[in-house]
């Protein structure tokens, strides 16, 4: 139910830009061409904002630095995989009001599935997997426990829905309908190589990462390219390694510190209640920029540098 998330907070106003689409953490703008007043249709100023979403809500409290921190991962990630997968990046040179959270891209035509790979089990992907034994059509041995790792990476996409609503899972013959044959095969393929490269720079940094979400889209000339943010706290699990214990929850440094509170009696909020999330008091705000923070810099082997 959209109507039941906050208006994100007004986006800002960007000379020389035109404001195209308010997602739940980004705004996209298009460049106004000076010559003719008209928006560009070729480019996007992505600008990530402090907005943290949970539980498919827009929360009201902002996490201070969160839009330059995912803004400076997915630079860093874009870097690492591109003799993987093509991405977005034009360029960084970017109007003084949204230095540091915001990129110049190439506008693509998005393909209309989220990519979830998995290579440990956990969240949605393990209350799936009790229910059926399989998480998005892929079946998995019996017997796996919270946090165990897979076999193998697997490839579990999901309906991109509207802000508000819940992405459902679905299976690969369905991202084939929707896709073709080809494509499918190929965001597939590039999902699950994505997460196999995070993980083997992540282990080196005592880090393993659990799953991840992917978007792509495609260039005028009909190629995949990697597009949105890549292998960030918000859209992937990071769990330290020397703390990795299956059969229970796994500490992270993603937002699940959030949900948690959320979901705890200190918050006084009953996610099923269909209200908006209460305020997030000043102590979690302070933690979850932490967490955030402290990912990059383990990551990157790079300090953080706020704006
Ligand atoms: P979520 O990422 O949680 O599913 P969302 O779609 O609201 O939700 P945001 O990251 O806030 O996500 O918004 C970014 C939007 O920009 C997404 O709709 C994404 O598909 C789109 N996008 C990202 N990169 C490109 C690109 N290069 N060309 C066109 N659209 C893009
Ligand atoms: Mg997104």
């Amino acid at each position: 139910m959209p109507s039941a998330s906050p208006p994100p907070p007004t986006p800002l106003h960007l000379p020389g830009y035109a404001l195209t689409y308010s997602g739940k953490v980004r705004d996209l703008y298009a460049p106004v061409d000076p010559a003719t007043g008209a928006a560009r249709d070729d480019q996007i100023l992505l600008v990530a904002s402090d907005r943290l979403s949970a539980f498919d809500f827009i929360l009201e409290t902002p996490i201070p630095d969160k839009g330059a921190v995912l803004t400076q991962l997915s630079l860093w990630w874009f870097e690492q995989l591109a003799d993987l997968v093509p991405n977005h990046v034009v360029s960084t040179d970017v109007p003084a009001a949204v230095a540091g959270r915001a990129i110049l891209v190439r506008r693509l035509e998005m393909l209309p599935v989220e990519c979830v790979a998995r290579a440990y089990l956990t969240g949605g992907g393990l209350r799936e997997y009790h229910a059926s034994g399989a998480v998005s059509g892929v079946a998995l041995p019996e017997g796996l426990r919270d946090g165990d790792r897979l076999p193998e990476p697997i490839f579990t996409a999901s309906t991109k829905a509207p802000v508000g609503e819940h992405d459902e899972p679905i299976p690969y013959a369905a991202v084939v309908d929707s896709l073709g044959a080809d494509l499918a095969a190929r965001a597939r393929d590039l999902t699950v190589g994505i997460l196999k490269r995070g993980n083997e720079i992540a282990a080196d940094r005592g880090i393993l990462i659990a799953d991840t979400k992917v978007e792509f889209g495609l260039d005028g000339a009909g190629e995949m390219v990697l597009a949105d943010e890549v292998l960030t706290p918000d859209s992937s699990r990071f769990w330290p390694a020397d703390q990795w214990e299956p059969g229970h929850p796994q500490p992270s440094f993603d937002k699940e510190y959030v949900r948690e509170w959320l979901t705890s009696p200190a918050s006084g909020w009953d996610k099923s209640s269909g209200q908006a999330p209460p305020p997030l008091p000043e102590e979690v705000v302070e933690r979850t920029r932490a967490k955030y923070v402290e990912a990059y810099e383990r990551l990157t082997g790079r300090t953080f540098v706020g704006i």
